[in-house]
């Protein structure tokens, strides 16, 4: 279990205790999913002795029927939280001297607030790089999850592309994916802002749904991610809306051969920056590596943006178990952009995505 993953690096590395505050690394070790706003919430770990969950008093009941079956300990507003865990924490563990912090994650504020109340302890390990490993490889668990997000993805797109019609405004498609994710699958959290572009506004790879209308013979880019049983997901595609322009078939053309090849290619024991390489290549030898203007992956898990990073200059050997996103994409200003993205975990000998989508260039009639 990943909780004696987290004891043994605390004994490996002479630490007394760990103080995780992250409500994803909480949940990630406890099975315990909550978002705790401003209150305090953290999950306690020592070299020798049980771990135990902090939390709001309004929240221990619902702690105690998750899945996490240690101990809950709960404070109400009007008490000192730090007061508390000191107190906890000591009853628990006889030395308290080296603690481990995520430093990705704890405020400034808050680290101070924990020296105050254990004035004797060192916060000075960084838990993050270690916590950041561990959730890199998945467990077949996991990668269920990771497939059953995806397979709401693929179900989006068959929405999107059934909504697109001429006038409508990206906001009122993306409006229409989510209302039917929501009320058809009950789909409750998108793991990002739905993303859809037409046209130009497709050259920003970020840019939120905007009020502009869908005109016919443009490209129109949908990026959509999903939650399920606490995992995300997250795919591209990009339909042409009308007949595309000889130029938009191009682009198209060069990001599809691009992404498929290094789907084709991704196996344990090549590096992230080979991986990256694979599509950049093709897309750079095409003569538009200029437009390709960010990394060809990122790792997916219980949040949509987490290690590994798929990029050049990344020497980590990629093993199965991982999972992440290939997604190249061609981007030029003021005229067009294309992103055509899977998410997948390497397996023993290759990768096996999560959406299914087709990838042949989808044109739907603009009349
Ligand atoms: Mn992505």
């Amino acid at each position: 279990m990943n909780l004696d993953k987290l004891q043994t690096y605390l004994q490996n590395n002479n630490l007394d205790a760990a103080y995780i505050s992250n409500p994803i690394t909480i949940a990630y070790f406890t099975g315990y999913e909550m978002e705790p706003h401003e209150r305090i919430f953290a999950l306690l770990a020592f070299k020798d002795a049980d771990p135990f969950v902090f939390a709001p008093a309004l929240n221990v009941e619902e702690a105690k029927a998750s899945d996490w079956s240690g101990d809950v300990f709960g404070y109400l507003d009007h008490e000192d939280p730090w007061a508390i865990i000191a107190d906890l924490a000591s009853q628990r563990s006889a030395e308290l001297n080296r603690w481990a912090i995520e430093k990705e994650h704890l405020s400034v504020s808050r680290l101070q607030a924990l020296q105050t109340a254990l004035p004797n302890a060192s916060f000075a390990h960084d838990l993050s790089p270690f916590i950041a490993d561990l959730r890199m490889i998945k467990t077949p668990a996991e990668i269920k999850h990771l497939q059953a997000a995806g397979a709401e993805c693929d179900f989006a797109f068959k929405v999107a592309f059934e909504t697109l019609k001429q006038g409508m405004t990206e906001r009122a498609i993306a409006s229409q994916i989510d209302y039917q994710l929501q009320v058809q699958h009950g789909t409750m959290q998108t793991s990002f802002e739905t993303i859809v572009q037409a046209g130009k506004n497709a050259a920003n790879p970020h840019l939120g749904p905007t009020m502009t209308q869908i005109k016919p013979n443009e490209l129109v880019l949908f990026d959509l991610g999903f939650m399920k049983e606490g995992y995300a997901s997250d795919s591209s595609r990009t339909v042409a809306f009308g007949q595309p322009s000889a130029k938009e078939r191009e682009i198209y053309e060069v990001n599809r051969e691009a992404q498929q090849a290094a789907v084709d290619a991704a196996k344990p024991g090549m590096t992230a920056s080979e991986l990256d390489a694979v599509a950049r290549d093709i897309i750079t030898k095409a003569g538009y590596g200029e437009y390709f203007i960010h990394r060809l992956g990122h790792g997916i898990g219980k949040v949509v943006h987490e290690a590994p990073a798929i990029m050049q200059g990344n020497d980590l050997v990629l093993q199965p178990g991982m999972c992440f996103s290939i997604e190249p994409g061609i981007y030029i200003p003021g005229v067009a952009g294309v992103r055509i993205e899977d998410c997948g975990v390497v397996t023993e000998n290759g990768f096996e995505v999560f959406t299914h989508t087709s990838k042949d260039l989808k044109i739907i009639p603009a009349d």
